[in-house]
């Protein structure tokens, strides 16, 4: 059997699995995220444990927060670039597991990771082109184009996308780099920062939830006039429990789109096009183990 190794590196958590080509994982171990040399090799110690003479690893799978350096050929492929996180900014992640196993190592985006699981055995299956899209610590989406990510010179960081703000609200947004970006109005930390309170913590009425909603919308209306997927999945940890926030994003998308575009898929119900992730929270860990997979194919 083959054994392939995923390792989702998340802001606050890191999740290792160990499964096969049919996504079935036999074997989990949780760590947190610390400074990335105590954290990197803490996952190497895991994956040592599972990577033996007799049953030897087939491929490791990494899925980073970002951003990281995609480009073919880069000197700097694998490594992390100037993301916030104390300490992690340009951290060679792909090489710290090159040194340690002589086995294909795949690295991408965790959002891309989750897309490509979504598209192997969640709510994507049988598209060619969608978009996974969380909202958790920060926004991102990863992008599948022609069944393959879409990464030009740089992977896609449409979380990053500056909008349209909502009439009456200047609140300046909770980016580092852009303040009102979409990360900066609906990620878990911007909503935190602007009620004073955990997103977790804050009631189905509140007013900020109308302000999330308008800027996913406009994220959502964004990846439709421009890459058009065939469906959108939103998930992270302020979407998963907040499934009543889709039926507002929806009909943002509506009428932000008024009608311009014929697209089947939007008329065949935005119910359909715009949804939760398949996998839940497992769409991370499950993209480690997709990109563990199609590195070794490759
Ligand atoms: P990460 O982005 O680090 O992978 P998650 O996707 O789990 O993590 O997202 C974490 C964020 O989700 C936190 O900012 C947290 O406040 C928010 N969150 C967790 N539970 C809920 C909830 N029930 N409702 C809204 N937000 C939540
Ligand atoms: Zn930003």
């Amino acid at each position: 059997m083959r054994r392939y190794a995923g390792v989702e590196l998340g802001g606050t958590k890191c999740i290792c699995v160990l499964g096969n080509a049919a996504g079935e994982v036999r074997e989990r171990a949780q760590l947190p995220t610390r400074d990335p040399q105590a954290t990197l090799a803490a996952i190497a110690a895991v994956l040592r444990e599972w990577h033996s003479a007799s049953a030897p690893l087939t491929a490791i799978g990494i899925a980073a927060f970002g951003p990281l350096d995609l480009r073919a050929g880069s000197p700097g492929f694998g490594r992390i670039g100037a993301t916030p996180k104390q300490g992690w900014a340009h951290t060679d992640v792909v090489g710290i597991f090159r040194q340690r196993f002589d086995v294909p190592i795949g690295i991408t985006t965790d959002v891309i990771g989750a897309a490509l699981a979504e598209g192997r055995w969640g709510g994507a299956r049988g598209l060619s082109d969608f978009a996974y899209v969380t909202v958790g610590t920060g926004v991102g989406a990863g992008l599948i184009h022609d069944g393959r990510p879409l990464i030009g010179c740089h992977h896609p960081e449409l979380g990053h996308a500056r909008i349209a703000r909502a009439a009456g609200d200047d609140w300046p947004g909770h980016c580092r780099f852009h303040g009102d970006c979409v990360e900066g109005l609906a990620s878990g930390p911007a909503i935190a920062a602007r009620c004073g309170a955990s997103a977790a913590d804050l009631p189905a009425a509140h007013p900020v939830w109308p302000l999330v909603v308008h800027a996913l919308g406009q994220l959502a209306y964004l990846l439709v006039v421009s890459v058009a997927p065939q469906r959108i999945l939103l998930g992270g940890g302020v979407l998963v429990q907040r499934g009543d926030l889709f039926d507002g994003m929806r009909a943002h998308l509506a009428a932000s789109l008024n009608d311009y575009l014929d697209i089947a898929e939007l008329k065949t119900g935005l119910d359909r096009y715009l949804v939760p992730p398949g996998l839940g929270a497992d769409a991370g860990p499950l993209g480690a183990l997709a990109v563990a997979i199609e590195t070794h194919v490759a």
